[in-house]
C-alpha cells in the first residue's frame, strides 16, 4: 500500500499553497474591513490571476475548457484554498457538476463560457419552505403551448450577485414526481433579486434571495431532462460535499499552525503557555483531528479517481462532509482559546475562520441531513460501507 503523493500531486499541492498564500491571503483584511466584498477593480485582478494560474474550472473535463483534474488532485487544491478567510476561495470558480450532462448546445452556451469566466452559475436549490426537503419545493414549470412558465422564490443563493444565471430546481406541472434542473439567465423578464440578507461570515459574494415570476423557458432549458433534477442535484452534492470536506481540512490546519506559532512565543507565567499541558493537550488534540480527517478526505477522493461505483460515492461522501466540518469546527473553537482575546480579534484568521466555518454544518445538506444518509446506507448496505475497507 503506498500513500506517497506522486510528484505531480505535490507540485500541483504547491502551486495552490502559493496561489492562496501570495494572491488571496493579500485580501482577506480588506474583504473582512468590508463586511465581505472587494472593489470591482481587485475581484477583476483575482479574476485574472485565475486564469494565469490556471486553476479555473479544476473540476471540469480539459475539452470543455476545465483542467481535467481527478477528484483527488481537486481535493488537494481545495484544502490550500480552504486556508483563506472571507470564503476567498469562491473567487476561484468551479462550474456546477450538473453541467457536464447538458447537451451539446447547453455546453457551448453554458459550461464553456463559465469554465473560461465568462458567465457565471448559481444553484438555486432552497426555497422558504424547502431546505433539508427538497419536495417540499414549491417553485414551479407550468408547461403550455411547448413552453414552461417558472415561478417560485429562492433563498440564499450563493455568488448570486456575480452570477449571471441560475441552475434553478423547479417541480414541472408543480409535480414533486418532476423535480427539474432549468437553466435560467438572470436577465430574463420575470427575473427579479428581492433581498440580499447578511450572514455571520464575511463572504466575499453574496447569498441573495431571487423571485421568479411566470418566466417564459423553452425545454432547451432543460438540463438533463425533466424528473431528473434529483439526481443531477445529487452528483453536484457529492462533489460540493468533498470541497467543504477539503476546505475543512484546510481551514482547520491554518488555524492549528497559528496557534502552535502562538503558543510557542507567548509567555505567561515565566513561560511559553505551550509548556502548559491543558494548552499542549488542545495542541495534540487539534493535530490528532486533522491528521484523522484528512486521511478519510483524501482515501475516500482516492477511491473515486480509481472510479468507485456510485452509490458508495455519495453514501461515503456523506461521512466526509460530516466529520471534516465537525472536526474543523472542534479545531477552529480550540485554536481561538490558545489564542486567548487575540483570538477573538477579527484581524486574526483564527477568528474568522471560527465564523466561516460554522456554515459547513448547515449548507449542502445539514450534519443531521449526513447522519440520515449515513443511516440510510448502514439499513441498505450494512455497516461495511463505512467501516469495511476499499472495495476491489
Ligand atoms: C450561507 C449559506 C449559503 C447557502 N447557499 C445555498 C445555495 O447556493 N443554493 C441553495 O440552494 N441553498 C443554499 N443554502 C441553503 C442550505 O443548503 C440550507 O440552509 C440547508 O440545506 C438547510 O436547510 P434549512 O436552512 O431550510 O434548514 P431546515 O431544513 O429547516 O433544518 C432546520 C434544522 O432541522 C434539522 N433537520 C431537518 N430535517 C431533519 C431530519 N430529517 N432529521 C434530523 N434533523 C433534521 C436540520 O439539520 C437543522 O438543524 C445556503 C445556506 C447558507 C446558510
Amino acid at each position: 500500500m503506498d500513500l506517497t503523493l506522486s510528484k505531480a500531486d505535490r507540485d500541483l499541492q504547491a502551486h495552490a499553497r502559493a496561489f492562496t498564500e501570495q494572491v488571496l491571503f493579500p485580501h482577506e483584511l480588506a474583504n473582512e474591513e468590508s463586511g465581505g466584498g472587494l472593489p470591482p477593480e481587485t475581484l477583476a485582478a483575482l479574476h485574472r490571476a485565475v486564469l494565469d494560474w490556471r486553476l479555473n474550472a479544476i473540476n471540469q473535463a480539459r475539452e470543455d475548457g476545465g483542467q481535467g483534474y481527478s477528484v483527488f488532485q481537486q481535493a488537494l487544491i481545495n484544502e490550500e484554498l480552504g486556508k483563506a478567510t472571507g470564503c476567498l476561495w469562491d473567487v476561484v470558480w468551479n462550474p456546477a457538476y450538473s453541467l457536464r450532462f447538458g447537451s451539446a448546445e447547453q455546453k457551448r452556451d453554458y459550461l464553456r463560457p463559465s469554465c473560461r469566466g465568462e458567465r457565471r452559475d448559481a444553484f438555486a436549490i432552497t426555497e422558504p419552505g424547502a431546505g433539508s426537503d427538497p419536495r417540499m419545493v414549491r417553485t414551479k414549470a407550468m408547461r403550455r403551448n411547448g413552453r414552461y412558465y417558472l415561478s417560485g422564490e429562492k433563498w440564499f443563493v450563493t455568488a448570486g450577485d456575480v452570477a449571471d444565471y441560475f441552475i434553478v430546481h423547479a417541480h414541472v406541472d408543480d409535480d414533486p414526481d418532476k423535480p427539474t434542473l432549468f437553466l435560467v439567465d438572470k436577465d430574463l423578464p420575470g427575473v427579479a433579486l428581492k433581498r440580499t440578507p447578511k450572514f455571520m461570515h464575511s463572504f466575499v459574494f453574496e447569498h441573495p434571495e431571487y423571485l421568479f415570476f411566470e418566466v417564459e423557458l423553452d425545454e432547451t432549458k432543460i438540463l438533463g431532462g425533466v424528473g431528473q433534477g434529483y439526481e443531477l442535484t445529487k452528483d453536484w452534492f457529492v462533489e460540493a460535499r468533498l470541497g467543504i470536506g477539503a476546505r475543512c481540512v484546510g481551514g482547520a490546519i491554518r488555524a492549528a499552525e497559528v496557534a502552535t506559532a502562538y503558543a510557542a512565543e507567548r509567555v505567561q507565567f515565566g513561560r511559553p503557555i505551550r509548556e502548559f499541558q491543558g494548552v499542549e493537550f488542545m495542541l495534540a488534540d487539534m493535530a490528532v483531528e486533522i491528521m484523522a480527517a484528512k486521511a478519510l478526505l483524501y482515501r475516500v477522493c482516492w477511491e473515486i479517481s480509481r472510479g468507485a461505483d456510485r452509490r458508495r460515492i455519495h453514501a461515503r461522501a456523506s461521512a466526509v462532509k460530516l466529520f471534516c466540518s465537525e472536526m474543523a469546527g472542534r479545531v477552529v473553537d480550540r485554536a481561538v482559546q490558545v489564542l486567548g482575546g487575540r483570538g477573538y480579534m477579527r484581524e486574526n484568521p483564527v477568528e474568522r475562520l471560527y465564523r466561516d466555518l460554522r456554515v459547513d454544518r448547515i449548507w449542502e445538506g445539514t450534519s443531521e441531513i449526513q447522519r440520515v444518509v449515513i443511516g440510510g446506507q448502514i439499513a441498505k448496505r450494512g455497516l461495511g460501507v463505512y467501516t469495511g475497507w476499499v472495495d476491489p
